[in-house]
């Protein structure tokens, strides 16, 4: 069923009673060409992609509980591809480039939505890494300006200028960044990969993999084994405990990351904004709530709740660039698990295990990233070998001394 304005038309005239379920309920197969482990956003987009770039649609989509109930459906909805390092840039924006055009593309409303994001300055040195990030975002084809602070205060007038401690002296603004409806984007690609055939079962554990020869010849699972060509495993949070079903040990570390949201306000902030003087971010949902978080709580974990001292430090970072924040009421909050690497970049690569592929380490970046995450790991399984902008995200970079560390910040997954 295509969605269009004329289709709610037609529905609304006779009783909204001709509406499909958005994706069918199959029962796994005994076998499939691949099996894609993990319904979040990058397994789903994976799915997506292979059918639809690459014909392949003998698939299978397990998740252990509901679509959305990851990360895909927990995070703060930023999209950009404001990086630096070149292992980096390019996929970020081939990432935003098919966010421009995912609408159309699977024909779903994921209110993506290019209101600008803006990283706040608040030193000399800090504004000379901005020129020199906007200045690499500008060679590999992405859109960046460097404003002052007058062009900060006309664009968000309402920010602390007589802070003291940490002064507004300029920013970097990518008017091409924005917000997308986060669990719109997990129906968008379920439906449009399960109208190509794509078998998407929720309520399917993987509990483990079929090993013969050193060779992965399929899943055991909660509803039974299934056997596949190809099995790739983007579970997120869960990346070190599922591969360790493989007998592997990933260079990446679980941690919990909180996220905030008020009460509905009428419009206040025009964008993104990121206080560059501590960690906190901030934007304003279509519903009017300002949706904010911070830094991770910094602890190993598997749990989808965090603590207060780390509610504590974002509320300061909030009350530091935008005091008015102090008059909203807090809603809700949450937390989600994120699958931090050691040096704060992904992993889109095929295993030593012969079968097995693996996609994971996306930090708290991840959500931007999963058009393009599920573009490039259905290429490398259609192909064999690594789509250009993923070529850096290999799982052994580390022996080569080869790491993407984006922030500087050494082997320190918790500083990502
Ligand atoms: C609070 C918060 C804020 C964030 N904000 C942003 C942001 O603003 N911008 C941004 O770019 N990124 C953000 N992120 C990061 C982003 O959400 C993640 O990096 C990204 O969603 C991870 O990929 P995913 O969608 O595939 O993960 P998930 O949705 O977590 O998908 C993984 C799935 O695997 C399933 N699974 C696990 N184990 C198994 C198993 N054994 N068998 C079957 N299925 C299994 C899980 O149930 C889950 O559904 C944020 C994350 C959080 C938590």
């Amino acid at each position: 069923m295509r969605y269009s304005a004329l289709k709610i038309l037609a529905e609304g005239l006779t009783g909204n009673r001709g509406w499909k379920p958005v994706w069918r309920t199959p029962e796994p197969k005994a076998e499939y060409d691949v099996v894609i482990v993990g319904g979040g956003g990058h397994g789903l987009a994976t799915a997506y992609y292979l059918a639809k770039e690459f014909g392949i649609t003998n698939v299978a989509v397990l998740e252990k509980g509901w679509l959305g109930s990851g990360n895909i459906g927990r995070n703060t909805t930023i999209i950009r591809s404001n990086y630096l390092l070149e292992g980096n840039q390019p996929f970020y924006e081939l990432s935003l480039k098919l966010w421009e055009g995912l609408e159309q593309d699977f024909n779903y409303n994921a209110m993506v939505s290019q209101r600008g994001v803006l990283n706040l300055a608040h030193s000399d040195a800090q504004r000379d890494a901005y020129a020199r990030r906007g200045n690499a975002m500008i060679l590999s084809g992405a859109d960046a300006v460097l404003l002052d602070r007058a062009g900060v205060r006309k664009l968000a007038p309402f920010l602390d200028f007589e802070n003291g401690r940490f002064p507004i002296q300029g920013g970097l603004w990518q008017p091409r960044g924005g917000t997308v409806r986060h669990d719109a984007v997990a129906w968008g690609f379920a439906r449009g990969a399960d109208s190509r055939g794509v078998d998407i079962i929720q309520n399917c554990e993987v509990t483990g993999f079929t090993m013969q020869g050193g060779a992965c010849l399929g899943v055991e699972t909660s509803r039974g084994a299934i056997r596949a060509k190809q099995v790739a495993v983007c579970v997120a949070g869960s990346s070190s405990r599922v591969m360790g079903l493989a007998g592997m040990r990933l260079p990446i570390e679980s941690h919990v990351l909180q996220a905030f949201v008020s009460e509905g306000l009428k419009p206040v902030i025009p964008g993104v904004i990121t206080f560059g003087a501590g960690h906190f971010y901030i934007s304003q949902s279509d519903k009017g709530g300002l949706v904010f978080g911070g830094d991770i709580d910094g602890y190993n974990t598997y749990a989808q709740r965090g603590n207060l001292p780390v509610v504590e430090d974002v509320c300061e970072g909030g009350m530091a660039v935008m005091p008015m924040i102090g008059r909203a009421r807090l809603l809700r909050m949450w937390g989600g698990v994120m699958d931090m690497s050691m040096d704060g970049s992904p992993f889109i690569d095929r295993t030593g295990i012969e079968g097995l592929y693996f996609n994971g380490g996306w930090c708290y970046g991840g959500f931007k990233a999963t058009p393009a995450s599920g573009f490039c790991y259905a290429h490398l399984l259609a192909t064999g070998g690594p789509h250009d902008t993923a070529a850096a995200y290999r799982l052994d970079r580390f022996r080569r001394g080869a790491p993407i560390d984006e922030k500087g910040a050494g082997a320190q997954p918790n500083l990502h």
